[in-house]
């Protein structure tokens, strides 16, 4: 079981619903985490449970970096909107830098978010399970 994030900008969040949807037969054997109103959007569409953190611009992205930082974070679909800054633009790209630092799969656009998502199916990702267990600051 991994764990997954989603994170949807505001022009974003109708094609991560009828993302998730589409996948959902996939989605539901992993512990799904996001930020506040993408989660609440995706629960409201989907028979998906989500643990939900804050909205992004009030720190969701900063907690799930948090997750990451431990290295306890497995797969990340961010539909960011491209076309409009954002308040938090700092939060986003420390979430993105982390997710470099520890090597994260990370979908920042729907067509990269189909790949991982079939990868994830196919069982792909399971070299995540091997990774959990080190943790930064703890085996460094
Ligand atoms: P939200 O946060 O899911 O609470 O909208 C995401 C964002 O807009 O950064």
């Amino acid at each position: 079981m991994m764990n997954i994030a989603f994170i949807a900008h505001d022009r974003k969040k109708e094609e991560m619903v009828n993302f998730v949807l589409a996948y959902e037969s996939v989605f539901e054997d992993h512990k799904l985490f996001s930020t506040g109103t993408t989660g609440t959007r995706i629960m409201e569409q989907t028979s998906l449970q989500i643990e939900r953190f804050a909205s992004g611009p009030l720190g969701g992205d900063q907690q799930i970096g948090a997750m990451v930082a431990q290295n306890e974070m497995d797969l990340i679909i961010f539909l960011r909107d491209p076309l409009m800054a954002q308040p938090h633009e700092p939060d986003i790209n420390a979430l993105l830098r982390l997710c470099d630092v520890y090597g994260i799969p990370l979908a920042t656009n729907i067509a990269t978010a189909e790949v991982l998502v079939k990868a994830l199916d196919r069982g792909d990702l399971g070299w995540r399970e091997l990774v959990h267990k080190y943790k930064p600051g703890v085996d460094q």
